[in-house]
């Protein structure tokens, strides 16, 4: 996911480095030149020193923190609710993560899960955090220069979206298939409990970005045969039908046939996805669905404005259609503090490059200096919380979930740094007064509805109609370019 830019450019904040007018290449090219030295040193900060060092804390003081934990009261609260409901995230970039390594690129045998992983993602730390199930992201770029595309380019003018997509669903599916004794391949609410009662992750696919289909809603049904149980409208980038909550919006919400992409998606059970999308596909989602929406992984947009989030308009109409909001750990999303300081990022490089033209070893001083005298906020642990509390507040309690984006970010929320982490997070909110129930809705139990419900609503559709054969090109009623 980590494609160019070190730090900035994740899946997640690619957009943002983009700038939110689809002027993608060119605040691309700002940002490589004045700041891509110090964002390289600190990914290698964090990625080595900063891990080690870590490592070494922990085994000092393992022995205190390990009692520390058991004289916690909340914590041995969130740890008993964890036990016995199944915690489902919404989003882990794992496949991804493993297409990108460094070392062993798209090598599932090398990337040992079994032992200590470079990412944040492995089988005794799934363990630790007490992961019930798991929705794994077969995210592809939605950007048509990405350079995983490039291959294509050799046989074919278009971007290769669906080779990318079959690639990332069969790499997480040989993920799952190589640890039969922790990961259970799911595709059911009912086998998600199965699998918990076995004490293994129920592992579910989730597809990041509907250009996967490339207009095709036989394309859809071919995914959801692979396994695939929710797909995200859009990722960064503005589709034929429908537009990009970080990119221009072209349609003013979903197109005729983005909404029969839906009632598509609706039949065959899967779940729709409304992180990524602009608030106008939101709303018009939310028209059209006849089953739960979830949003895999974002926070409240009137908490932290950035668009990636969702607005307290749409929060307020998740209890009618019983959707759920499932809160990740991105920094930018969750601390109003990182967002602006992604802005100002912005602004002082855009300054400094205009004041030194062509000079980078001037612009990466000016740079330096800068951040050494503003230095990077962090994100925390009880700002996660917050937004949690935030959407139960707008929303309910029925309305809230978990969706961590783990190997989709490049930079931790303190306290969440990992797949570890997460019965911290059940006990702050335990300790906030929510109660063993209210934090089993929050843990796995809402998404597990909007997931069964959605395999209702399939079984009454698929009664009532048979397969979509609709095209892009009848319904838009113009050319696709
Ligand atoms: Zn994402």
């Amino acid at each position: 996911m980590v494609s160019g830019l070190p730090l900035l450019q994740t899946s997640e904040n690619a957009g943002r480095s983009h700038g939110r007018n689809g002027a993608r290449n060119a605040s691309r090219a700002s940002f490589v030149g004045a700041i891509n030295p110090i964002l390289e040193t600190l990914v290698r900060l964090s990625s080595t020193t900063v891990r080690s060092t870590l490592v070494t804390i922990a085994a000092l003081t393992g022995g205190s923190s390990l009692s520390a934990q058991k004289a916690d009261p909340y914590l041995a609260r969130a740890k008993a609710v964890l036990q016995s409901t199944p915690l489902v995230d919404g989003h882990n970039d794992l496949p991804w993560r493993i297409r990108e390594d460094t070392l062993h690129a798209n090598d599932v045998e090398a990337y040992d899960l079994r032992k200590r992983a470079p990412g944040m993602t492995d089988l005794a730390r799934l363990q630790q955090g007490m992961v019930g199930a798991q929705f794994w992201s077969v995210y592809i770029p939605g950007e048509q220069d990405a350079s995983d595309y490039k291959p294509n380019g050799k046989v074919s003018s278009k971007p290769g979206y669906a080779r990318v997509q079959l690639e990332q669903i069969q790499l997480a599916r040989r993920i799952i298939a190589k640890y039969p004794e922790r990961l259970a391949f799911a595709s059911t609410e009912a086998d998600v409990r199965r699998a918990f009662a076995n004490k293994k992750v129920g592992s579910l696919l989730g597809m990041e970005g509907g250009h996967a289909i490339e207009n095709s809603l036989e394309a859809l049904r071919a995914y959801y045969d692979l396994g695939a149980r929710y797909m995200t409208l859009t990722h960064n980038v503005t589709l034929d039908w429908a537009d990009a909550a970080l990119d221009t919006a072209r349609h003013g919400g979903l197109t005729p046939f983005g909404r029969e992409v839906v009632r598509e998606m609706n039949r065959l059970g899967m779940l729709v996805d409304l992180s990524h999308v602009s608030a106008g596909v939101m709303s018009n989602a939310l028209d059209v669905t006849a089953a739960p929406v979830i949003f895999s992984h974002s926070a409240s947009r009137d908490m932290v404005g950035h668009l990636r989030n969702v607005p307290d308009s749409i929060l307020r109409r998740l209890p009618a259609n019983g959707g759920v909001v499932m809160v990740p750990f991105v920094t930018s999303f969750v601390s109003k503090a990182v967002f602006d300081d992604d802005n100002e990022i912005a602004r002082i490089d855009a300054d400094i490059r205009k004041r030194l033209p062509g000079d980078t070893v001037a612009q990466r001083r000016e740079f330096n200096a800068w951040r050494a005298a503003h230095p990077r906020p962090t994100a925390t642990l009880a700002q996660v919380a917050d937004h949690i509390e935030h959407v139960r507040k707008v929303a309910s309690v029925d309305n809230v979930g978990i969706g961590s984006d783990f190997d989709g970010i490049t930079e931790n929320v303190v306290g969440l740094e990992d797949v570890s982490k997460f019965p911290m997070l059940f006990a702050e909110l335990a300790r906030r007064g929510w109660s063993d129930a209210d934090l089993r809705k929050l843990a796995g139990e809402n998404v597990l509805r909007a997931l069964k419900r959605a395999e209702v609503v399939s079984v009454k559709l698929k009664r009532e109609r048979p397969a979509s054969i609709a095209r892009i090109e009848q319904l838009d009623r113009r050319p696709v370019p």
